[in-house]
């Protein structure tokens, strides 16, 4: 899975900074990555999208959002 999340609050944002007003930190990118067993293929989503089978927690990664990847990650999400 892909979010974009504030550190200090835990939770997704839509934006480039904390809703919360007395938070307001800069949020980063959260990719949490999971192992289709079935395919051999690492996921991002729990459900493989190509075998629908569940796959293996391996790790959440997280890491500053560049202007770039926020520009693609608003396009992956208005594809969702
Ligand atoms: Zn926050
Ligand atoms: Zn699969």
């Amino acid at each position: 899975m892909i979010e974009i999340i504030c550190p200090k609050c835990k939770i997704p944002m839509p934006g480039n900074k904390c809703v919360n007003p007395k938070c307001g930190h800069a949020t980063i990118s959260s990719y949490t990555i999971y192992w289709c067993e079935e395919c051999n293929v690492p996921i991002f989503e729990k459900e493989c999208p190509s075998c629908g089978k569940e796959g293996e927690y391996i790790a959440t990664d997280l890491r500053p959002v560049f202007p770039e990847e926020r520009l693609l990650l608003s396009i992956i999400k208005e594809n969702l």
